[in-house]
C-alpha cells in the first residue's frame, strides 16, 4: 500500500493542480479511499514529494540525519548523553547502531541521536546543513518539517512504525532508500 499511495501522490503533484500540502493530502486520500489511520503518512510522504527535487540535489556531504533516542534498547543501552544527544556505544542491542554506520558510510555530514525537537532546531541554526532526513514519531516530524522549512532546509521525514517513548521501531530498508537518494 505504501508504494501505491507514493506512486498516487507523485502522479497527482506532477499534475501542477494541488499545490498545498493539506490540499494534496486530502485530494490523494479521497482519491484511494484511505481510512484515517493513514492521514499522518500520507502527510509526510506529500511533503517527502513535495522536497524530493532540492533534497535529491543536495550533496550528500551537506545533509544530516536525526534519529530519534527512543529508538535505543531502553533496558540496556550502553550509550551516553552529550550536548547533541546520545552517542551510541555500538552495543548492537537496536538498530541505531547500523542505522548510524550506513550514513557515515555514505558520507552523510552528521548523524544526531536526539531526545527532541530543540535539540535538533539547535543543530540546524549551528550546523546548517543544506538537507535534513528525519525519523520519528508524527508531532515531532511535522514541528520539525516546519521549522526546516522556514529555514529553507528540504528536508525528507520518515514515521516510526512504531511509535511510543521507549523502544520504538522503524523500517531501515526505508531509511536506507531515502539516505541514497
Ligand atoms: S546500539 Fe547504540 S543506541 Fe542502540 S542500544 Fe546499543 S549503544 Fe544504545
Amino acid at each position: 500500500m505504501k508504494d501505491k499511495i507514493r506512486k498516487v501522490i507523485q502522479k497527482t503533484y506532477s499534475s501542477g493542480l494541488h499545490t498545498e500540502v493539506h490540499e494534496l493530502t486530502s485530494k490523494v486520500i479521497n482519491l484511494l479511499g484511505l481510512s484515517d489511520e493513514w492521514a499522518n503518512y500520507v502527510d509526510i510522504e506529500v511533503r517527502n514529494i513535495m522536497n524530493k527535487e532540492p533534497f535529491n540535489k543536495t550533496p550528500i556531504e551537506e545533509r544530516v540525519l536525526f534519529l530519534p533516542h527512543c529508538l535505543r534498547d531502553a533496558e540496556s543501552c550502553e550509550g551516553e548523553y552529550g550536548e547533541k544527544g546520545l552517542i551510541c556505544h555500538k552495543c548492537g542491542r537496536c538498530d541505531i547502531m547500523d542505522i548510524v554506520e550506513y550514513a557515515k558510510n555514505l558520507g552523510y555530514k552528521g548523524v544526531y541521536i536526539v531526545p527532541g525537537g530543540s535539540i535538533v532546531y539547535n543543530i540546524m541554526s549551528q550546523n546548517k546543513p543544506r538537507g535534513i532526513i528525519g525519523v520519528a514519531c508524527y508531532e515531532e516530524l511535522n514541528q520539525a518539517m516546519k521549522k526546516a522549512r522556514e529555514e529553507g532546509i528540504p528536508s525528507q521525514g520518515i514515521l516510526l512504525t512504531k511509535a511510543g517513548c521507549i523502544n520504538t521501531k522503524v523500517e531501515k530498508a526505508e531509511i536506507a532508500r531515502k539516505l541514497k537518494k
